[in-house]
């Protein structure tokens, strides 16, 4: 899951960055609005974390303006606890949801979780197709009962075509779920890593679509 962080405030910031990564989303931080609309004009994220106090164009603006381009991005906004008018404005601009600063971590992680999971319309903790089951919240696989290790690339992979069965996702729209900003692209990484899903799960988990990428077959195993 590839996910934009926008926040101004630099320790804060960082704070984030490291844990979301450690919770395996692939993170861009935007230090302020201008540079956050640029980011979501250029790239497709899975999720957005919008403080609202922002410098050059504060949150709000970032969010309108997002949804003014008909871009469904779940956010969740960020503000303080005393906010209540904040908040409202937020979730009427078009915001999924909001957290409370200073951030509970655990909190904040749960709710990116229960906002993946209204994306896939499913109430499950994971992801289920035939015999494989995906748990987002252990970031364990199963095949059929079993445990399997997934590297987290390889997760970084499944996930997105899992999430929509059926839809093909090209090469370049899994590499920019792989890599952040300012990570150097390998070029043949994503057929690594999907060789290594097949050998682990069983090479009909995700098919060649010739010419246009790859796709997890929507035909089986639906919820
Ligand atoms: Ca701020």
């Amino acid at each position: 899951m590839r996910l934009l962080l926008v926040e101004d405030d630099l320790m804060i910031g960082q704070v984030l960055a490291q844990l979301l990564a450690r919770a395996h989303y692939v993170v861009d931080w935007a230090k302020d609005g201008i540079e956050a609309d640029t980011a979501l004009c250029t790239t497709d994220y899975d999720l957005v974390l919008l403080d609202l106090g922002l410098p050059r164009m504060d949150g709000l603006e970032v969010l309108r303006r997002l949804r003014a381009k008909g871009k469904a991005t779940p956010v969740i906004v960020a503000t303080a606890r005393d906010a209540v008018s904040d908040r409202i404005a937020g979730l009427d601009a078009g915001a999924d949801d909001y957290v409370l600063k200073p951030f509970d971590f655990e909190e904040l992680l749960a709710r990116l979780r229960a906002v993946r999971r209204r994306m896939t319309d499913s109430a499950q903790p994971g992801y289920r197709h035939g015999e494989v089951w995906l748990d987002v919240q252990t970031r364990k696989a199963q095949l059929a009962g079993r445990e399997v290790m997934l590297s987290a690339r390889e997760w970084a992979v499944l996930e997105p075509l899992l999430l929509r069965p059926g839809q093909v996702l090209s090469r370049a729209q899994l590499e920019e779920k792989l890599y952040g900003w300012g990570e150097e692209i390998n070029s043949n990484a994503v057929e690594v890593y999907i060789h290594g899903i097949r050998r682990k799960l069983g090479s009909s988990i995700i098919q060649n679509v010739r010419g246009l990428g790859y796709r997890v077959p929507a035909d089986e195993g639906e919820k």
